[in-house]
Parts: C-alpha cells; sequence; structure tokens
C-alpha cells in the first residue's frame, strides 16, 4: 500500500514536472515555428512591398529604362523607272488631257478593255479570283474622254439638281468621279472589279469577299489598290477597294507591302 502510496508520491512531482517540461516544450515549438513561419511571410511581405514602391514611384522617373523601339528597317524602293507608262501619275494635276488614248486596247471580260499590255495579267486575275470561288464582273476598265466627260457632267447635274451650288457639286463630284482627262480609266490601266454587276460601290464594301481577296493577291499581278482607305487627303479620292491600277509587279509589291499609294511611292524617288 504505502509502496503504492510512495509510488504515488514520487510520480506526482515526476508527473507535474513531465507536464511542466512538455509544456515548455511546447512553448518553445510555438515559438520555432511562430520564427519559421514569420522569416517564411517577412519576404513575401518585402515582395509585394516593392511593385507598390515602384508604382507610388514619379511617372518621370524611369526605374527601368525602356528598350529603344525597334525600327524595322525599311528595305529601298525597288529600282524601277518612274517615268515609264505604268508609274504614270494621273490625277487633277497631271492629266492626260482629251486627245489620250492607250496604244493598243484589248477585251478582257463583260465587254469591257484595258490597255492591251496589262489586259493578260488582269485577265488571269480573274480566273484566279474566280478559281478561289468569287464571283467576279468586270464593271468598268478603259474609258474614253468623252465617257468620263458624260460621267462627271451627270453627277455634277444631279447634284445641283438636290439644290447644291455648282463650287458645291464639283466639290462633292470629285470625291468620287475624276475630272474628263484626269481619270485613270482614260489609260486603259485600271479596272473596277465587282462581285456583281449590282453591287454597291461604297467604302464600305471594302475588307472583306472579293474586295479583301483583291487586296491580298492583286499585287501578284502587277496591281494596287489605288485609293487605299486612309488616303484621301493624299489622292483626292475617297476609298475604292474596286479600282485596281496597274504599276508593275515589283512597285505593286512595295506599295501594298508598305501601304502607300501611287503619290507615296513617286516622292520617295524625288
Ligand atoms: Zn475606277
Amino acid at each position: 500500500m504505502s509502496g503504492s502510496a510512495a509510488g504515488k508520491k514520487t510520480r506526482s512531482p515526476n508527473a507535474g514536472s513531465r507536464f511542466i517540461l512538455l509544456l515548455l516544450v511546447l512553448v518553445a515549438a510555438v515559438w520555432a515555428l511562430s520564427r519559421v513561419l514569420q522569416t517564411h511571410e517577412e519576404p513575401q511581405a518585402e515582395a509585394t512591398a516593392a511593385p507598390t514602391a515602384t508604382a507610388a514611384a514619379p511617372a518621370d522617373v524611369q526605374l527601368t529604362p525602356s528598350p529603344p523601339p525597334t525600327a524595322e528597317p525599311t528595305p529601298a524602293p525597288p529600282a524601277v523607272d518612274t517615268g515609264s507608262w505604268q508609274l504614270r501619275l494621273i490625277d487633277y494635276d497631271h492629266p492626260l488631257g482629251e486627245d489620250f488614248a492607250p496604244p493598243e486596247l484589248t477585251e478582257v471580260a463583260d465587254g469591257q478593255s484595258m490597255d492591251s499590255r496589262v489586259a493578260p495579267a488582269m485577265s488571269q486575275l480573274i480566273a484566279d479570283a474566280k478559281a478561289a470561288g468569287y464571283t467576279v464582273y468586270f464593271c468598268s476598265g478603259y474609258r474614253d474622254y468623252d465617257t468620263q466627260y458624260y460621267i462627271y457632267w451627270n453627277h455634277i447635274d444631279q447634284y445641283t439638281a438636290q439644290g447644291l451650288s455648282e463650287a458645291e457639286a464639283h466639290e462633292k463630284t470629285r470625291l468620287a468621279v475624276n475630272y474628263p482627262g484626269s481619270s485613270e480609266h482614260q489609260s486603259g490601266l485600271c479596272a473596277d472589279i465587282l462581285e456583281s454587276w449590282d453591287q454597291e460601290m461604297e467604302p464600305w464594301i471594302g475588307g472583306s469577299g472579293l474586295m479583301l481577296w483583291l487586296e491580298q493577291h492583286c499585287a501578284q499581278y502587277g496591281f494596287v489598290v489605288r485609293y487605299p482607305d486612309g488616303k484621301t487627303d493624299i489622292t483626292g479620292v475617297e476609298y475604292e477597294p474596286w479600282h485596281l491600277r496597274y504599276v508593275g509587279q515589283e512597285a505593286a509589291a512595295y506599295m501594298m507591302e508598305h501601304g502607300l499609294c501611287l503619290e507615296e511611292f513617286l516622292a520617295l524617288y524625288q
């Protein structure tokens, strides 16, 4: 009995000290764990603090200098003869004149003709567009001076009938119809290509269907979209995705790739 009582007596302090020891170990473990967590948390806190400091920096202080813009080297324009017949600039200030006619005409399609030197290229373009799944209507090719005169003055008459002054009618007409003698159509080097005879000739038909195909492929045949979108200030003519002008393959490839209209292209050689 006493043994067990003594045992109890001797075990009791032991149990107490063990409990205290265990407590100490636990406290130590918790302290150690908290230290470990702190050391893990601290870098995180620093990491999140750093960008805040960067963001707070004044806008004019560049902490990391941005790399200089990588200027794509523009390849030199092709060695073409800007005085050649296919690069002739034809507009209001550079008219062909009343008596100009192409040396020879060849019928291409839909009763429309072009300068015989460019007719085969247009025939091939039309054949390939059809092979790509499009219907093609050759709306207008070569037009003589008299035809252009009629189209131009017909527009003027319509606008003046609507109440516009003659000056206003001229201003509005010139955006869509070239003045007689200054139309590319009189050169026989251009073609108005549509998907059907009744497709509207409006800027919004650009960028889709056959118009997109023409934009993407015309240069292969030596043609350019002569009056591109966004170049009206330079060409004096509204965006005409259907109006293709022959300039030769080299010039066409360069102009279409670099988004240049004929005026901008020719200016590279001045
Ligand atoms: Zn045209």
